[in-house]
């Protein structure tokens, strides 16, 4: 069965590009009735705290990207990493070497000198440890093929090869018998049975080092599948400047987690003309052949449109508890009982309106204000004398307007313009900058029922007063 797993660095937030890599492991084994597992590569121990780890889990969680395994802590294996080089000892596949820091530094500046990368000359590959000065610290290094070449047929990047000399003895274990990155990964995803490594193509480089050590260790070689990165909007690396580029930003930005994969997804890989893909149609149509190999652009006027969609389909309820979350983060919102149940009432019309959470809660604001509103430019322009005549005299009007139903309420608007000889929305924009103190909301009807006939009348009262 298909294997596959994401294996983030702690570092403190979720790229967006490795989102996508989280998303496309994710659904790579689901269509393929495989296992999506998680590993944490937390090796460094400065960076990877609680708190940078709980960033992940709370990345995948909130993009609905639940691992099938219990999360494998990379720095747990050490003693397993050691033995595997240890075995590699003593099979002759890797050996010791003594060299010191001053004597590395030499050969890279010699190799440099003579205009060759800085590469290590293999120095101890054939000579007797006991050459060595006793009790010298030494690393383990994997010893490199020195011929032929190295190919490997990426499942997205098609046949890649590299001339076997450009490939140097690496170091598997550190001289403080650590392991090093390209070992760990390794070990971790031959014991874990992955048998596809999907991840950014900025580890293709990576992917060579490491067959070197399936090989020396005559393991089954995984398929890899190198995805092309992200870039922002201008063809350079994504960074800040564009935009969010991190799940949390994205999030805190207002973006649903289902516009987010959904446009995640379509980013570099292609399927007709279906913009909008559900995560059910995500996991029956995803492949790889359908992965471009070039980079990606961040396109946020699309991401925007994508959300805006996802906005619509969601469950109203869902929209008025992130609403008041959101609103509760600020001062001088009346969040009661009272308050919630205008905005789930009026919610239906109100995520109409919105492209993403942060518009939506900005939008829903009227709700919970109280009076003196504040209002746009364009709202006051419209509650001049003229109008606010008009409106002191609809309020009279509603005043009587019992029980205060929507029938009612359209019911007296339309015979109140007809009777002052006006059209409708001569009326109902007015009404509508004075109760919501701006000239954009749901229908007049249900933005009145939602605010209920007593604030509205008050509403009505603090500017035709
Ligand atoms: N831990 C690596 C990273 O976050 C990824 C390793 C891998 O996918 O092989 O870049």
């Amino acid at each position: 069965t298909v294997r596959t797993r994401f294996a983030p660095s702690p570092t403190g937030l979720l790229h967006i590009g490795n989102a996508r890599a989280a998303l496309f492991n994710y659904l790579y084994a689901k269509h393929h009735n495989g296992q999506f597992l998680l590993r944490i590569e937390d090796t460094d121990k400065e960076r990877s705290t609680q708190k940078a780890v709980d960033v992940i889990f709370d990345g995948l969680s909130w993009m609905g990207l639940t691992p099938d395994n219990e999360p494998v802590y990379q720095s747990t294996r050490i003693e397993r990493h050691q033995e595997v080089a240890l075995h590699l000892l003593k099979t002759g596949k890797a050996y010791k070497c003594f060299c010191t820091q001053e004597e590395l530094a030499d050969m890279r500046a010699k190799a440099q000198a003579e205009g060759k990368p800085p590469r290590y000359n293999g120095y101890w590959r054939d000579r007797d440890p006991s050459e060595a000065p006793t009790d010298a610290p030494y690393t383990v290094r994997i010893k490199a093929p020195r011929e032929g070449k190295t190919v490997i047929n990426d499942l997205v990047q098609g046949e890649v090869t590299v001339a076997n000399i450009e490939l140097d003895d690496m170091i598997i274990l550190r001289a403080d018998g650590t392991p090093t990155y390209q070992h760990a990964v390794v070990c971790d995803d031959h014991d874990m049975e992955i048998t596809h490594v999907i991840r950014g193509d900025d580890h293709l480089t990576n992917s060579f080092r490491q067959l070197m050590i399936y090989r020396a260790m005559e393991w089954d070689i995984p398929q890899f599948a190198h995805l092309p990165l992200i870039h922002g909007p201008d063809g350079a690396k994504l960074s800040k400047r564009h935009g969010a580029s991190s799940v949390v930003e994205f999030r805190e930005e207002g973006y649903l987690p289902e516009a987010l994969c959904n446009y995640l997804l379509r980013l570099g890989w292609g399927h007709g003309d279906d913009e909008i893909l559900s995560r059910e149609e995500q996991i029956n149509l995803f492949d790889l052949d359908g992965v471009g190999r070039s980079p990606s652009r961040m396109d946020y006027a699309k991401l925007s449109h994508v959300n805006g969609y996802w906005l619509r389909q969601a469950d109203d309820s869902r929209l008025t508890q992130d609403v008041i979350e959101r609103l509760s983060k600020h001062e001088g919102y009346v969040l009661d009982q009272e308050h919630q149940e205008r905005i789930s009432f009026l919610m239906s019309g109100l995520k109409e309106r919105a492209k993403n959470l942060i518009e939506l809660a900005e939008n829903a604001a009227f709700l919970c204000t109280q009076v003196p509103l504040n209002f746009t430019d364009k709202a006051q322009k419209l509650l001049n004398e003229e109008n606010c005549g008009m409106l002191s005299k609809l309020a009279s009007q509603l005043a009587t307007l019992t029980p205060f139903t929507k029938e009612g309420i359209n019911h007296t608007l339309h015979q109140f313009a007809e009777a002052e000889g006006l059209k409708l929305g001569k009326v109902a924009q007015p009404l509508r900058a004075a109760v919501t103190g701006s000239t954009m909301s749901p229908g007049i009807d249900d933005t009145l029922l939602a605010l209920g006939k007593e604030e509205v009348l008050a509403r009505l009262g603090a500017v035709t007063n």
